[in-house]
């Protein structure tokens, strides 16, 4: 009997495996992030496939590899992924801005 030979199906699987330089180091475990923090990032920024969410709300792809509280732990954020976000560099800094000038103004 003659075996028919079928053609193996690749699944096609992409991996992204796409290295972000990460140039901060230290200091984050002074602002009292630490390991539980970090597991929580890494989802964040899974979920949100590493995009920049207010760039992509701006039908912008921005790759982003910072997570930030949509409301800000100052101002009453909590932790959990609904208050979190990746987020750009560039977006980060235009936020911290806007907060800090928030906070310093604002008496609560
Ligand atoms: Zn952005």
């Amino acid at each position: 009997m003659l075996k028919m030979l079928k053609p193996t199906l690749s699944t096609g699987s992409v991996t992204t495996s796409k290295r972000f330089g990460d140039t901060t180091r230290g200091s984050r475990h002074e602002r009292g992030y630490g390991t539980t923090w970090d597991k929580l990032r890494l989802r964040i920024l899974a979920r949100d496939c590493h995009l920049c969410q207010p760039c992509k709300a701006a039908h912008r792809l921005t790759a982003g590899r910072i997570v930030d509280h949509k409301t800000p732990k100052a101002e009453g954020g909590t932790d959990d992924p609904s208050n979190l976000q990746t987020i750009c560099q560039a977006c980060h800094t235009a936020k911290t801005a806007a907060e800090s000038a928030r906070g310093r103004r604002g008496g609560g």
